[in-house]
């Protein structure tokens, strides 16, 4: 039998309604991966038991001949930020080590109700703040991704796996996942996506339920697949999205079927080009696939326009106010009381600050005191809400951009993946990471990322498309034209 943890989620799909393999072969094949492939720290938490009773569960319905769901007996991780009924949920923090809910994301929820199997939870940076899984208190995750040497061999220097959702993104692109979730506040969907050589979607802010997401910045947070093929996370995001009555800001519309939407056609498509996107210092690489990409879906019928953004460069420092004012809110429920860990104290008060000091790493505390400063009355003004004001002129450049086009074309990061020890010790270079991604969770749009072609150490690059709000159907089947082109079939060594 061929390695199963090579299939794509539709391959799987046919073959298990073909009957050429069972969900239960298809797990433990990834269970045993899983085992081989412990170095690369992907997983928090392994639930190998509660995979094997899905997938035997999964088995039996198919057996019986009755209605599938459409991700019946497909093996999945999960980002640890998801909580899980029963199932330790840490949102890689100390903090929460040892929190089991009691209750089910919604969106983990729908993914179960559509037949999903889970393999375990997956590492991430602490409660998702970070660009490369270093600041996870579980440790750092590990790209399976090596830099190519002068002489063609593997450099042996271990490379991030981008983050927030690196554990996810390794995961997927090492196949101990068929696909898995992530959360993107700021790019942690489509950064680690790029990074990794695998396909990611943050979908437009309203269209999967937050309830049960263990919250970062909440205006900003949304919940999206990362997978090895567009169709996939097409297949993914159809059982993953839908309205919640317990989340106020998901939208009462209906899902499309997003595989349909999938023609492969789109002649007349008019895509845009953002001149800002164009910054200081970005590598000939980066900028000869971009030109590349646009290329590809002219030969497609695609109009190329160049289009501008003109508060693009704003989008950062933005970004860099809000989630942390938003996340110093959010993680102040986190006192010794109600979650986690506790260190106790003389007082109340004292026990608050122990296990604040205690339980938090260095960059989550970063975001609180700038975020608490942010905040702050004599601030308030000068940074929090004048930050609103330019984030509505952020929405209001990509509003009037796409009255000329349908999507917009961008590189999805400034590098390809990089070492543990570069980029340390200036969180600001860390930040800059996401200088193409925020600005569509500013705006509220959906954004995907999809594997372009390799550098010239041999490491996979990404090209972003940004679409209408709610419109993933027509991002979805753009970015499936600039995968086809890209033809990206490369594999990290060793998987
Ligand atoms: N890297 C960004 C940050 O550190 C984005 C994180 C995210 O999208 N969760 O905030």
């Amino acid at each position: 039998m061929t390695d199963l943890t090579h299939l794509t989620i539709a391959d799987a799909l046919d073959g298990l309604a073909a009957k050429k393999f069972s969900a239960r072969e298809l797990t433990d094949a990834h269970l045993k991966k899983m085992a081989a492939l412990k170095k690369l720290n992907a997983y928090i938490t392994e639930t190998p038991e509660k995979a094997r009773e899905q997938a035997d569960a999964s088995d039996k319905r198919r057996a019986a001949g009755g209605k599938v769901g459409a991700l019946d007996g497909i093996p999945l991780g999960i980002k640890d930020l998801f909580c899980t009924e029963g199932v330790q949920t840490t949102a890689g923090s100390h903090i929460l080590e040892g929190f089991k809910p009691t209750y089910e994301s919604t969106v983990t929820k729908n993914l179960f109700d559509a037949g999903a199997v889970m393999l375990g939870k997956l590492n991430l940076d602490e409660f998702a703040m970070g660009s490369s899984n270093k600041t996870s208190y579980y440790g750092n995750v590990i790209n399976p991704w090596k830099r190519r040497n002068e002489d063609g061999g593997c450099d042996s220097t271990d490379l991030v796996p981008g983050g927030s959702s690196g554990g996810s993104s390794a995961a997927v692109a090492a196949r101990i996942a068929m696909a898995a979730t992530g959360t993107d506040t700021g790019g942690s969907i489509r950064q680690p996506a790029a990074l990794t050589g695998t396909v990611g979607i943050k979908p437009t802010y309203g269209r999967c339920s937050r309830w049960g997401i263990v919250a970062f910045a909440s205006s900003l947070d949304q919940a999206g697949p990362i997978a090895r093929s567009v169709e996939d996370c097409a297949i993914m995001l159809g059982a993953m999205a839908g309205h919640d009555p317990k989340d106020s800001t998901s939208v009462e519309m209906p899902v499309p079927d997003f595989r349909k939407g999938l023609t492969g056609n789109i002649k007349g498509l008019r895509v845009g080009i953002p001149k800002e996107y164009r910054v200081d210092g970005m590598s000939q690489e980066i900028s000869d696939l971009w030109a590349k990409g646009a290329e590809w879906l002219k030969s497609q019928g695609a109009e190329i326009k160049e289009i501008s953004l003109p508060h693009t460069k704003y989008a950062l420092p933005t970004y860099y106010i809000i989630a942390p004012a938003e996340a110093s809110s959010n993680l102040a429920r986190y006192d010794g009381v109600r979650f986690g860990l506790r260190v106790p104290g003389n007082s109340l008060d004292e026990m608050y600050e122990l296990t604040r000091a205690a339980g938090f790493g260095k960059e989550v505390k970063r975001r609180i005191l700038i975020g608490t400063y942010v905040l702050s009355a004599g601030y308030y003004d000068a940074y929090y809400l004048q930050a609103q004001k330019v984030r509505a002129l952020i929405l209001k450049d990509f509003t009037d951009a796409f009255k000329q086009v349908d999507v917009i074309l961008t590189p999805s990061t400034p590098s390809a993946a990089f070492g543990f020890h570069e980029n340390e010790g200036d969180p600001v270079q860390m930040y800059l990471q996401d200088v193409f991604t925020v600005t569509v969770n500013l705006a509220g749009l959906p954004g995907i990322s999809v594997p372009a072609g390799l550098d010239a150490k041999g490491l996979p690059l990404g090209l972003q498309m940004i679409g209408r709000a709610f419109d993933e159907e027509t991002l979805l089947r753009s970015a499936q034209v600039l995968e086809r082109a890209a033809n990206f079939t490369a594999l990290p060594a060793g998987v």
